[in-house]
């Protein structure tokens, strides 16, 4: 526990229907979307001079799900470092004391827009190219982790108006219960890809089919696999008619553009059912359409560390992951007191 942590460093501000209460640092806080895990907000941080996203995760040693979604996140957010994912600028909690614990507040570097904000503006291929290979390099850097996103979606995904692109969160843990939240949020599965929501086993190209819905969708303007958004064999039942495949597909006959019919190919490679016939990340990554951005440097970057190895299986009760969550705040806020936590943006956030 940090010894100097006292009640004037924070102060609360009322945000939506829920209550803010973060270092004085962050400053005009103000809601910029809400998640399964809560509400995030834009603020402007007074000690960097840059404005951050800040989420505030409230008890999220909750329930199960809550809890082992939180410690995972935290725990990557952490290891990961890669210009397509996210970074963790500062943690903090607000409660001075394992007792007291109830809140924390992650602080991320900020985004303009999320992937949703963007399925209805027109793209050109340049723009359209290069938001998939930020994609795809993203995901390649969790894989070389061990992490498999399976749940990648537009909410999930978010860009600069550079067309700078970043993934937000890490997916379904390799034993989570991603069925039932304790919350009226509803688990948007359209982008899920067959074998995930059939339960079955799956490899690294299960992403490549989100990557796919999420290309169609960005070219047709609506969700392309609205069916899919159930569960066992209703989605069989709208995947294995040809007329579902193929209706998704022909709206790309309309699409008449410079080079849409390597965009054209490359999709049509991506939405296959059968995994063994998808498309892999790293042919996706070599094919024409992307290629023309290929840099090593993004798309073969050495793969994190991940400091925790039991993270994917773990199973606590609720007073063990409160105190898990607890430490890995903790650790932090000792990091950053002892200057070992970068306090400049990185470089890779000033390009
Ligand atoms: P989450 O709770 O992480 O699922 O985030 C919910 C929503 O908040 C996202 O869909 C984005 O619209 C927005 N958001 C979260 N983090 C950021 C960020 N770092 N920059 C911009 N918007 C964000």
């Amino acid at each position: 526990m940090s010894d100097s942590k006292c009640d004037s460093q924070f102060y609360s501000v009322q945000v939506a229907d829920s209550t803010f209460t973060v270092l004085k640092r962050y400053q005009q806080l103000k809601p910029i979307g809400s998640g399964a895990q809560g509400i995030v907000c834009a603020a402007f941080d007074t000690v960097l001079g840059i404005n951050v996203a800040v989420k505030k995760l409230s008890r999220p040693f909750q329930n199960q799900t809550h809890a082992k979604r939180a410690y995972r996140e935290l725990v990557l957010l952490k290891c990961v470092n890669h210009k397509n994912i996210i970074s963790l600028l500062n943690v903090f909690t607000p409660q001075k004391s394992l007792e007291e614990f109830q809140d924390v507040y992650l602080v991320m570097e900020l985004m303009d827009a999320n992937l949703c904000q963007v399925i209805h503006m027109e793209l050109d291929h340049e723009r359209m190219s290069y938001l998939l290979y930020q994609m795809l390099c993203g995901i390649k850097h969790l894989h070389s982790a061990g992490i498999i996103h399976r749940d990648l979606k537009p909410s999930n995904i978010v860009v600069k108006s550079d067309c700078t692109l970043k993934i937000l969160d890490f997916g379904l843990a390799r034993t989570a219960c991603t069925n039932f939240m304790m919350t009226p949020y509803v688990v948007t599965r359209y982008y899920r890809a067959p074998e995930v929501i059939l339960g079955m086993g799956y490899k690294e190209n299960v992403d490549i089919w989100s990557v796919g819905c999420i290309m169609g969708e960005l070219v047709k303007g609506c969700v392309i696999f609205q069916g899919t958004d159930h569960t066992g064999d209703e989605v069989m039942e709208s995947l294995e008619t040809p007329e579902n495949v193929f209706s998704a597909l022909l709206f790309m006959v309309s699409w008449e553009k410079s080079c849409s019919s390597q965009a054209r190919d490359l999709l049509s490679k991506m939405l296959v059912v059968d995994p063994d016939k998808r498309i892999s990340v790293d042919e996706a990554l070599r094919h024409p359409y992307i290629t023309v951005w290929y840099d090593p440097a993004e798309a073969e970057a050495p793969p994190p560390q991940i400091y925790d190895a039991q993270l994917e299986e773990r199973e606590h009760a609720i007073e063990e992951w409160k105190e898990l969550i607890y430490k890995e705040v903790m650790d932090w806020e000792e990091r950053s007191k002892n200057g070992v936590v970068k306090d400049q943006p990185s470089a890779q956030m000033q390009q």
